[in-house]
């Protein structure tokens, strides 16, 4: 074993062996792999080998189709076969809630390339001889599924990275990860010391100790899986031998079944409720390649569903049960990218399909080691998606109900139960008391809207509106009428001081920094020029600027941040988290509200739009900003926890004289809608540049010294290859969730934005992670109508009584001739939309202004 390499990967399961080979591959070949047994000793070698396209995060699915293109090519350089089957899927709808998130996925899959189609049961049979039809309404067919073999594939990987110079370490166990002056690691392993620049942990059931190893607590659990094996059935045979082919994959949702055809017999996996997580404080080192006990009392009433939907399993023996553990994050997607606060220390972990994913996972992990960027956007996978509120036991909670949800439907109106509550606001109590519907913000109870009753303060599932719409409207039309009052402590909130804190953030802002006592709103660009930040400074002092942005992207921002702090200790960075507590109060009675609660002068000429205060509200410190995201009159009014009952229950006395309301974050983001306001992490991610996402005001290239300038001097001079747009739909009972195909009526004419940043599927992304310029099949039959857009997220306008959306579409579309051009599909269905370039609600901006 050598004792020095520019990067040691630890773990031999697919993962670490993607990650290596992807390496090896960019042009990084002085790097090596160490095992602790042989290669597969975890997850890995009982993996039922499944892979398929489909995730509910459009990113991680664009990488799973990376993923599954890659086997080709590894075969070849490998000379070691995968065992590919390729034999398609489908997914079986029992109700007709199944089948509309069926046609959503289609939907999502349409302007992603996937070439999907629905289908009825009658046609899911003929794929599928084994099941009683008659159990489902329809079904969803993928053609990009199959089946491989876990231990050839990963073999593949090591022996392709191999090849290109890497080096693997076997029955060796690194045992102590020490961090040096330099930034590089001494890797501790049984058989010496290695000194590397970068390490990663790709464990996968370990993955929580190499964590601890440099005190780092990840939020991975392993469950125990199982699937049965069943002797070979004269149904299988028969059909192989009629039509030449395998039998394709099927999910049952009802069952939370996954099952396929192995050799002549079938396969038969569950998500079952009563889930059992594995070693859930401690992976013993000396696990080995051992199985678990089976239990198939746990997976009962799976199994009865199973044998009702496809009888033929009933009276067939089983061979084998296989029962192992493997892990998750408490979202079910992988853990990957530089862990915050540490240096060169990378994840690869919680990997929960590893068939699917590792690829996709060892490319962005690589880019992002050498180029400094993963290349697309995987902030579904990134690491730095969770914070400390992730604990083991929110973790444990929340892993088991991923797990035994794993085929569920999630209902766009959805809040799933687990761990909850977990983190709360003093204002809890007070809120649930007046019936307010909650929702989990980064673990935290926010309210979502309020309800007239305790008995009607629940969310009634759905695709399309439900029950909240008309409470929603009504909480609008009062925040608009008069004043209404939310919570706002779902922010995040910084204090950056110092001598340097004033240099440090006009290098990562674009945005000129506010005089005291002036707001500012600012993206933050990365290197390439794309989106990875969106904040709102006030300087509070010469050299101290309190900065508020996204609550879920605290670690993912903190992480940029210190990676870019001076050396010399000159800025400060303090993360408030929840120290810090907000209410807003907005509407066009919210400044005599204010003025009521406090001793000093607020009128429009004294305290004017975008000017931020200290001041005392109901007798207490506070810190108000004037500006809400209502795009209303409004105020943003942030103090610390002690003081926030206190000041709330002072809005709400002298509110009365308003009649003024509880708002939810609903009705919030239905007012920016109306605004035209682009959002975090929907509008507002690392693929688009500033200029695409309309955000020309907060750029300003002549200070040319922040980071991602100069990329974005070129956008701006050529202009935008997208842009971003509102649209107005024709919609009838359900609005659009996100990720919708937006048609336009263009003929042939040619888009070269089209297929970017979203070109999907195994022959969209080359092997070498490029796209390939090739156009995915999105006309429609008579082929005027074309997917040239999606849709990024959207709902209901109820001040001015539209459903609205926004979105992305080549810039080019963006013009005075595009009126009645387009179309979004919902539900499987399309309704005309037009662009409003203007926001419906105050254009002028002169409310908020006033
Ligand atoms: C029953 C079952 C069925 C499954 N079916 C599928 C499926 O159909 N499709 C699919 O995609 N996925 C499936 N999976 C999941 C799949 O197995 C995982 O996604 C995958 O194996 C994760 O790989 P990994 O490399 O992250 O982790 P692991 O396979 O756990 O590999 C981690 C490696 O790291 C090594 N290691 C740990 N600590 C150290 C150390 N300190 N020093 C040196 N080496 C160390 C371990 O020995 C191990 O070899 C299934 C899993 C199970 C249990």
């Amino acid at each position: 074993m050598k004792s020095q390499a520019r990067v040691v990967v630890i773990g031999g399961g697919v993962v670490g062996c993607s990650v290596l080979y992807h390496l090896a591959r960019a042009g990084w070949t002085d790097v090596m792999l160490i095992e602790r047994s042989e290669l597969t000793s975890g997850s890995t070698w009982h993996a039922a080998g499944g892979f398929h396209t489909l995730n509910g995060d459009k990113d991680v699915a664009k990488l799973q189709a990376y993923t599954i293109s890659l086997y080709k090519e590894l075969e070849e350089l490998s000379g070691q076969s995968c065992s590919l089957h390729l034999v398609g899927g489908v997914m079986m709808a029992d109700t007709p809630e199944r089948m509309d998130f069926l046609r959503q996925a289609k939907a999502t899959g349409r302007y992603l390339g996937m070439d999907t189609e629905l289908i009825t049961p009658s046609e899911a049979k003929a794929m599928f001889p084994l099941m009683d039809e008659t159990n489902f309404v329809g079904a969803l067919w993928d053609p990009v599924e199959g089946h491989l073999d876990p231990s050839g594939t990963t073999h593949a990987y090591a022996k392709s990275a191999q090849k290109l110079g890497a080096e693997i370490v076997l029955r060796n166990r690194v045992i102590e990860l020490n961090s040096q002056a330099d930034g590089s690691w001494e890797v501790v392993t049984e058989q010496g010391t290695v000194k590397a620049e970068h390490v990663v942990n790709a464990a996968g059931l370990w993955a929580r100790e190499v964590g601890h190893m440099v005190g780092v607590n990840l939020p991975v659990l392993a469950m125990e899986h199982m699937y049965l094996l069943t002797e070979d059935m004269p149904e299988v045979i028969e059909f192989n031998q009629e039509t030449g082919r395998e039998l394709v994959h099927v999910i049952d949702f009802k069952g939370e079944i996954y099952t396929r055809q192995e050799r002549q017999g079938m396969l038969i996996g569950t998500y079952e409720k009563q889930c059992k997580p594995w070693s859930p404080l401690h992976t013993p080192w000396d696990f080995g390649h051992e199985l678990l006990e089976p239990d198939l009392d746990r997976i009962a009433d799976s199994l009865a569903t199973g044998f009702k939907h496809f009888p033929a399993y009933e009276h067939t023996g089983i061979k084998q049960t296989i029962n192992g553990p493997f892990t998750f994050a408490p979202d079910g997607n992988p853990l990957m990218g530089p862990v915050r606060g540490l240096t060169n220390y990378w994840t690869a972990c919680a990997v929960m399909a590893g068939f699917s994913q590792g690829g996709g996972v060892g490319l962005a992990l690589a880019n992002w080691m050498i180029d400094g960027d993963p290349g697309y956007d995987v902030w579904g996978m990134d690491v730095a998606r969770y914070g400390k509120y992730t604990t083991a036991r929110y973790t444990n909670a929340k892993v088991r109900e991923f797990y035994s949800r794993r085929f569920s439907i999630r209902f766009p109106n959805e809040e799933l139960p687990a761990a909850r509550p977990h983190m709360t606001t003093p204002l809890y109590d007070r809120m649930l008391a007046q019936n307010a519907v909650m929702g989990d913000s980064w673990g935290l109870e926010t309210p979502l809207w309020f309800a007239p009753s305790k008995d009607e303060a629940h969310d009634i599932v759905s695709f399309h509106r439900s029950n909240d719409f008309e409470h929603i409207g009504r909480e609008v039309r009062a925040v608009r009428n008069s004043v209404g009052v939310t919570e706002i402590a779902n922010f995040a909130k910084y204090k950056i001081s110092g001598s340097g804190a004033e240099a440090f953030l006009n290098r990562l802002m674009c945005n000129r920094l506010p005089k005291t006592g002036r707001v500012i709103l600012t993206p933050m660009l990365n290197e390439n020029g794309k989106l990875i930040g969106d904040f709102t400074i006030t300087r509070t002092d010469k050299d101290c600027f309190m900065v508020w942005g996204s609550s879920q992207a605290q670690i993912y921002h903190m992480r940029w941040f210190e990676q870019h702090l001076p050396a010399d200790g000159s800025v400060l960075i303090h993360n408030y988290d929840q120290l810090l507590v907000g209410l807003s109060i907005a509407g066009p009675n919210s400044r005599q509200l204010l003025q009521v609660l406090c001793d000093e002068d607020v009128s429009g000429e004294a305290f004017k739009f975008m000017d931020h205060r200290e001041m005392e509200v109901a007798g207490s410190p506070c810190r108000v900003n004037r500006l809400t995201f209502t795009g209303d009159l409004g105020y943003e009014i942030w103090m610390e926890p002690a003081y926030q009952i206190k000041i709330y229950d002072a809005i709400m006395q002298a509110g009365k004289a308003f009649d003024i309301v509880n708002f939810g974050m609903r009705a919030l983001l239905s007012m920016r809608l109306e605004k035209n306001f682009p959002s975090w992490f929907a509008e507002l991610r690392p693929i688009y540049g500033p200029f695409e996402a309309g955000l020309n005001l907060f750029v300003k290239l002549d200070k040319q010294d922040f980071i991602g300038c100069d990329v974005a001097q070129k956008e701006y001079e050529n202009g935008p290859g997208l842009r971003r747009i509102s649209l107005i739909i024709d919609a009838d009972d359900a609005d659009v969730m996100g990720n919708e195909p937006i048609w336009a009526q263009v003929g042939d004419k040619e888009f070269s934005h089209i297929t970017k940043p979203h070109g999907f599927g195994p022959s969209r992304l080359g092997t070498d992670g490029k796209e390939i310029k090739q156009q995915p099949e999105l006309c429609d039959r008579d082929g005027n109508w074309r997917v040239v857009g999606w849709v990024t997220s959207g709902g209901y306008a109820h001040y001015v009584d539209l459903s609205m959306a926004q979105g992305y579409i080549p810039a080019e579309l963006v013009n005075d001739e595009s009126e009645g051009l387009f179309e979004v599909e919902i539900l499987g269905k399309r309704y005309s939309a037009r662009i409003t370039i203007e926001a419906p609600f105050d254009p002028e901006g002169a409310r908020m202004r006033g």
